[in-house]
């Protein structure tokens, strides 16, 4: 067992619910669930897997995964501990910690008259694993206004990459084997009311399309070849489409949603049947965007 260096408690815990921590609210449990509190923290639960060998599962606020019901084997490492939710101001540069909410950090950088992160509005995920993702849609993605990330690899050394150093793509990135730790962006200076202006007409936006009052992890699948992945399963009458308590959402094609208990095994058997379905008809591998455990 590890134990906290500064206060004695154990770092983690055994066999937990990740259905607790996921949005969908599917999914067995974690064998081991670590939260650091701290940088050094951190280190020691990484290194700790390296000398057990265990598979390690790095967890932000779980929009964007898919925990199997049977559980993962490894250690979850959560990033929802107080020293990675800092966020400081310095001129035009916003750093934060990569648990930071996305819209904490919007909230505080509005307040500060620092606009760039409409792209990020209606996105419910931490600021790590909006990086991980290259989170955002069509006013722009998170890798748009990064000027630096700073990541601890797997083998408890801290990097600090510049922007122009990381290779982004279409809700991804390149760094491989290390956790966010921290990203500074680099801001536009704006009037703090035009700034929640902007924010609150994305927000109404999205609230119009997307079916918000439900349990779901956003978009599943990569839009991919000139095509949207939601045009393509709303064509093919995917709409309303259930397997078990899972439904495709009838407000948006792409959303899977938790209608009813779903299990995550009701949700991979619907989202077989939609690459099933929309390949069959119209002969277009989808690729998921749900990161699936
Ligand atoms: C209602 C809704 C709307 C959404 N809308 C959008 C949208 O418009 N655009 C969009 O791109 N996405 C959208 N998403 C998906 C999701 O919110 C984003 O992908 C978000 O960036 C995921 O962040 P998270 O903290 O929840 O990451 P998680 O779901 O916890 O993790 C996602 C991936 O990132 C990795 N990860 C997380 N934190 C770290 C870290 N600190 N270091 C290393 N790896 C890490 C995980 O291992 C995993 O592979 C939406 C989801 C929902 C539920």
């Amino acid at each position: 067992m590890i134990t906290s260096t500064e206060t004695g408690d154990s770092i983690w815990q055994y066999d937990v619910p990740l259905r607790n921590y996921t949005s969908f609210r599917t999914g067995g449990v974690a064998e081991i669930f670590a939260e650091p509190r701290s940088i050094s923290e951190l280190k020691k639960v990484l290194q700790f897997c390296k000398r057990e060998q265990k598979k390690i599962f790095v967890l932000g606020n779980g929009s964007n995964v898919l925990v199997n019901d049977n559980g993962v084997q490894g250690v979850v490492v959560y990033m929802g501990g107080a020293h990675f939710k800092q966020i400081k101001r310095n001129g035009m540069f916003i750093c934060s910690g990569a648990g930071t909410s996305l819209s904490e950090l919007m909230r505080k950088a509005a307040t500060w008259g620092l606009g760039g992160l409409g792209a990020l509005v209606g996105i419910p995920g931490t600021v790590g694993g909006a990086v991980v993702m290259n989170a955002g849609g069509k006013y722009g993605n998170v890798s748009d206004s990064i000027a630096s990330v700073t990541t601890m690899t797997f083998n408890g050394e801290i990097k600090t990459h510049n922007r122009k150093d990381i290779d982004f793509w279409y809700r991804g990135c390149g760094l491989q084997k290390q956790i966010v730790i921290e990203v500074t962006f680099l801001l536009k200076g704006a009037e703090k009311e035009k700034v929640f202006g902007e924010m609150d007409k994305i927000f109404q936006e999205k609230k119009e399309s997307q079916p918000l009052a439900t349990l779901n992890a956003g978009c599943i699948f990569k839009n991919t070849q000139g095509f949207k992945a939601a045009e393509l399963i709303d064509r093919a009458n995917l709409k309303g489409m259930k397997v078990g308590g899972a439904a495709v959402s009838s407000i948006h094609a792409n959303f899977i949603v938790n209608a009813e208990n779903a299990t995550s095994c009701d949700i991979l058997g619907l989202i077989k049947v939609i690459k099933n379905t929309v390949k069959k008809k119209y002969n277009v591998t989808l690729e998921t965007e749900l990161q699936i455990w």
